[in-house]
């Protein structure tokens, strides 16, 4: 289920495969401080993307980067889910 706004299809869930390239490898984008191994290592394994601190825009509840596609590199935003460190 995803809604359309300013050209960014929204999900309300992570999606299961990319629409665009037929992926299915989909990393999870996480916020704040990756100084933890755990979180190290999975950016490494490309299981999640680091979206850096700023979360303005979040707290905004405006639409942010929540999964990016590991085949195309296109990103999938929400604004129904975080991922917090
Ligand atoms: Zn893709």
């Amino acid at each position: 289920m995803s809604i359309e706004h300013n050209n960014q299809f929204l999900h309300q869930v992570k999606p299961n495969q990319c629409p665009s390239c037929g992926a299915k490898t989909i990393a999870d984008y996480v916020y704040g401080l990756a100084d933890d191994q755990k979180t190290q290592k999975a950016h490494q394994e490309g299981r999640i993307v680091l979206g850096g601190c700023d979360m303005g825009h979040i707290c905004a509840g405006e639409p942010y980067r929540a999964w990016r596609c590991m085949g195309c590199g296109g990103d999938f935003y929400s604004h129904v889910l975080m991922n917090w460190l």
